[in-house]
């Protein structure tokens, strides 16, 4: 049980002001959906990811315009900025000298490992790091052979050869991805690579769909892997805009407690007690709070009988009656409130709260 969430031991990788591994806490990263060569654009994009929380903001480098857009992005940008490259390493190069804090690299398409060498050596003059983002749809045609098809052991040794390769060549500052979009082989192959290298992990689970199933899905891997220590920096993967990729990672790490956004809303599923209309309730209360940037766990419960009690580590909460609701703060009853002033007064004692947290 002790080892559960105890985070494997790695050599910290820096990314611009980002480390990755080491000691830095687990970062959250996202990809832009817009066309990289319209810089203006991307940077927008970049930066409203970071206001969602990213830490770190990849752009898909598919062509020398992309690459020199870069420059642009790089210069506006309030996070590290990834280069994402396939097929051609000299992308990666330009979007070195464009000022890339990362780039990654795809081995099984990058054209051979001497291509890799340059990309790598051009990242460690610059200070930039490097990741080796295996794939399941990439995995080297001999490889693929020799395990029968992208299993989790194909995709560690497909990473591990280009790995290899380049700490014989006096590479370091290498960060690994080993992706496949089913859950079970992701987990098994970070947790096969895990006993094989110290470098960090980010991870995610590739093409994970639209909606509520991508968000389940990258939920479902990336909690798996956090639980068992393994993860260093955190991508989700949506059909959808890179803002709900954030925030969807935020409600990971929120949830496995290895870090706080802001106010956890603890509300209940409600039941044939409620008496009260409860959903538009507690999302009124989790929007006028969402300002707040430190942990407090706020209760909105539908009964009086059972919800103080079921909300008891709530910082603050309120179990709404027929006739208006009761507050409490740790457990404690603080008095009643009529049903149109539930939302003003829990909001008021949660800022309070905030501004005067117990010791
Ligand atoms: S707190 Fe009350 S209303 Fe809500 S689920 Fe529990 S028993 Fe039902």
């Amino acid at each position: 049980m002790e080892t559960l969430f105890r985070r494997r031991e790695t050599f910290p990788v820096r990314c611009g002001n980002v480390v990755i591994g080491g000691d830095g806490p687990v970062s959250i990263q996202t990809m832009t959906k817009t066309d990289t060569r319209d810089a203006e654009a991307t940077l927008s994009q970049v930066n409203r990811c970071v206001e969602a929380g990213a830490d770190i903001v990849r752009v898909a480098v598919p062509d020398m315009e992309a690459a020199q857009a870069l420059r642009q992005v790089k210069e506006g940008a309030k996070c590290p900025i990834v280069a994402d490259i396939h097929f051609d390493y000299r992308l990666a190069i330009e979007a070195l000298k464009a000022g890339a804090d990362k780039v990654r690299i795809n081995p099984g398409n990058i054209g051979g490992m001497d291509n890799l060498l340059k990309v790598a050596r051009e990242a460690s003059e610059r200070g930039a790091a490097i990741r080796i983002g295996v794939n399941s749809g990439s995995v080297e045609k001999e490889i693929l052979a020799k395990y029968g098809g992208p299993t989790p052991e194909a995709l560690v040794e497909s990473a591990e050869r280009s790995i290899r390769f380049l700490e014989d060549h006096g590479v370091g500052n290498i960060v690994i991805s080993l992706k496949s979009s089913s859950v079970r082989a992701t987990v098994s192959a970070y947790l096969l690579m895990a006993e094989r290298t110290r470098w960090p992990f980010h991870i995610g689970i590739t093409e994970a769909g639209p909606g509520l199933s991508g968000a389940v899905k990258s939920a479902a891997g990336i909690a798996s892997l956090l639980t068992l220590g393994l993860g260093d920096t955190v991508r989700v993967s949506l059909t959808g805009s890179p803002i709900e990729e954030v925030k969807t990672a935020r409600e990971i790490l929120q949830a496995l407690e290895i870090k706080s956004f802001g106010p956890e809303i603890i509300s209940c599923p409600t039941c044939g007690r409620t008496q009260v209309n409860l959903i538009p309730l507690a999302e009124e209360i989790a929007e006028r709070l969402k300002d707040i940037r430190v942990p407090l766990k706020v209760a909105v419960m539908g009964c009086p009988v059972n919800g103080p009690g079921e909300a008891r580590e709530a910082d603050v909460g309120v179990a709404c009656g027929r006739d208006g609701g009761i507050l409490f703060k740790r457990g404690k009853v603080l008095g009643r409130v009529s049903e149109a002033e539930i939302v003003n007064a829990l909001v008021r004692l949660a800022r309070e709260t905030v501004r005067k947290p117990e010791v």
